[in-house]
């Protein structure tokens, strides 16, 4: 995928590129977080023992991104 030359046309090649890109990121980032199926539970140091074991969890920061609270649909 090459960008033209012209100025114009090169702004909205570059807008279409990455609402594509956001798009895939998307789609991809969701299906990782169907894998991804427990729900957080953080322990007394507001660690996440389901995911990683940090604070925020990153499946948490990742949910809330896409507006999804985590809960069944
Ligand atoms: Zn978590």
């Amino acid at each position: 995928m090459t960008a033209p030359d012209d100025a114009v046309e090169n702004a909205r090649w570059f807008e279409d590129f990455h609402r594509d890109r956001a798009a895939r990121l998307e789609r991809h980032l969701r299906a990782l977080l169907e894998m991804d199926d427990p729900q957080c539970r953080y322990d007394h140091n507001g660690r996440c023992q389901a995911h990683y074991v940090e604070s925020p969890c990153r499946v948490a920061a990742a949910r809330s991104e896409l507006g999804d609270d985590g809960g069944d649909d």
